[in-house]
């Protein structure tokens, strides 16, 4: 006799004879919640993973950077997994459908997994618990995502925080060493062995199968799974103690690029904490640094508290008096921008870094979103689309936030009269031009001078650096000062619900 009823008749006996662990954004085999309670209540875990279709068949480009960075990851836990004796499965359906359908197949108790907490992933748990209760198999979700989810960090009146200083504040008040433990991960003999057919019906899908192909990931070297992960950990770790001085400048190795880990959770976010911690409270002269790099990982908690309470952001301005301003449609200075052809060479060499690696600079995602808002008076939800688009890092809680920030429609966002000017932070933050040069060699020959703005260059320097305007890089698509006035008075509406200078 075996089962859940057995095992509750035997004390210390696990609950579930057999649990799924269905895996998300949290492609790990280390340090994993879901994972280490599966292995505490269990006799036997089985890994799962769904290709949703309804996520990857609205993807355009078939080349698609986190496709391929999600595969490759799988192939790495599948690798670990064999040298242990056990097997990855997976299926390509609609998860709705496909995860009741494998815990049935398998004939599982249970289905542990890792919350998500977009407004979508949400619904979808929520149905696929329902099914999973019809059939009698409970499902249970864990916080690993983040440090603090939905409600663990509010003011002192019980509210969501909206500001990000006092929310920073709280956050660090709340932290104790629970909050970043390690869920250590110890398979002993509990990796269920799925009979030959089961392991060939859930066999990992090639990329065609799937729908797409090879994209730049192998050119670009990012590289993916958990082993990419800690190569970049490690590598920042020596760098951490000059985070606060280098993390402006994009031509300067400076940040950590673990983005696309900590979306996928090819490193989780605890790991991410301890280094900084360790390093600000033991390291003196480096503590600044990891102080600094601390409250970037306190903003990411921070978006996912914003969406979690406030799931319309999704479409409308987190302050809804700014879903009156009346942006203008026009899409071809959308291409232009797009495309990389505003003629502001910061803009343009950024967005030239987006299109062709799927990464942008911190610095030039707040450049380039407010050059979008408050240059060309484009609705932040374009280029907040756009960004989704693209970036292999794409996190909706963070891009809705970032972009909401730059268009001053957010919580704690940038007033709506501060508006980059994209010459002098080209000025400030690519002095030499280098970063410039790298993605728009066109203008390698100009001068650090004029590489900010080419169309103030004399003739005689252009002639020498072989560039005319309008053929070899364009014009620039609108003029800063005037842009700026249309700004201000576009924004004059919402004038009286927000803070003034
Ligand atoms: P580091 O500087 O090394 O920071 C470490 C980690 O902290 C990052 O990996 C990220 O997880 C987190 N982080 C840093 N800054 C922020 C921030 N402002 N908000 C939330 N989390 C942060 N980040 C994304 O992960 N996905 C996005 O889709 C995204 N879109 C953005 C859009 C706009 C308009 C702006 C202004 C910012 C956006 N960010 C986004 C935040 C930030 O730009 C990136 O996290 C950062 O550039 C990633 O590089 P890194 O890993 O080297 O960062």
């Amino acid at each position: 006799m075996s089962g859940p009823l057995t095992s509750a008749l035997t004390s210390n006996a696990p609950k579930y004879r057999l649990s799924l662990v269905w895996i998300r954004r949290d492609l790990r085999l280390h340090d994993h919640h879901a994972l280490a309670e599966a292995l505490s209540q269990s006799e036997k875990i089985q890994i799962v993973f769904v290709f949703d279709r309804a996520i990857l068949d609205p993807l355009e480009d078939k080349a698609d950077l986190r496709v391929e960075f999600i595969w490759e990851s799988l192939r790495e836990i599948q690798g670990a997994l064999r040298a242990q004796g056990g097997e990855l499965l997976l299926a390509h359906a609609s998860a709705l459908t496909a995860l009741p359908a494998m815990a049935e197949c398998l004939g599982a108790d249970a289905v542990f997994t890792n919350e998500d907490y977009e407004p979508s992933a949400k619904l979808r748990d929520a149905r696929v618990e329902a099914q999973l209760q019809s059939k009698e198999i409970d499902f249970h979700r864990f916080k690993d995502q983040v440090i603090f989810e939905k409600s663990e960090v509010l003011t002192a009146l019980g509210q969501p925080f909206s500001v990000f200083t006092p929310y920073k504040n709280a956050w660090l008040k709340k932290l104790s060493s629970t909050a970043y433990q390690d869920h250590r991960i110890n398979f002993n003999d509990q990796l269920h062995r799925p009979s030959p057919e089961l392991t060939e019906k859930f066999a990992l899908p090639g990329l065609e199968a799937l729908g797409f192909q090879r994209s730049a990931l192998a050119t670009l070297k990012v590289r993916p799974g958990s082993a990419g992960g800690h190569a970049l950990l490690d590598d920042f770790a020596a760098r951490i103690g000059r985070y606060d001085e280098t993390r402006n400048f994009p031509a300067v190795k400076g940040p950590s690029y673990l983005s696309v880990h900590l979306r996928f959770g090819t490193v989780s976010i605890r790991q991410a904490l301890r280094l900084a911690l360790r390093v600000r409270d033991t390291e003196p002269g480096e503590s600044a640094g990891a102080s600094t790099w601390l409250s970037e990982l306190i903003w990411r908690d921070f978006y996912f508290q914003i969406l979690h309470h406030h799931p319309r952001v999704v479409l409308q301005a987190f302050k809804p008096i700014y879903d009156r301003i009346q942006w203008s449609r026009d899409e071809t200075l959308f291409k232009a921008f797009c495309a990389a052809q505003t003629g502001y060479p910061l803009v343009d060499a950024a967005m030239v870094q987006l299109n062709a690696t799927g990464y942008m600079h911190n610095r030039l995602r707040m450049v380039v979103a407010s050059f979008l808002t408050k240059d060309l008076g484009l609705d932040w939800r374009w280029g907040e689309a756009y960004f989704a688009r693209k970036l292999i890092d794409f996190d909706l809680a963070a891009n809705n936030g970032g972009w909401q920030w730059a268009a001053s429609t957010g919580c704690d966002a940038q007033p709506y009269f501060r508006i980059f000017n994209p010459i002098t932070q080209s000025e400030k933050f690519d002095s030499e031009g280098k970063f410039i040069r790298r993605y728009l060699p066109q203008l390698k020959g100009l001068s650090a001078k004029s590489i900010h703005a080419p169309w103030l260059a004399a003739p005689i320097e252009l002639l020498g650096a072989g560039i005319r305007l309008g053929e070899h890089y364009p014009w620039p698509i609108v003029d800063h000062a005037s842009a700026r006035e249309s700004t201000l008075a576009r924004y004059s509406v919402v004038k009286d619900g927000t803070t003034t200078p």
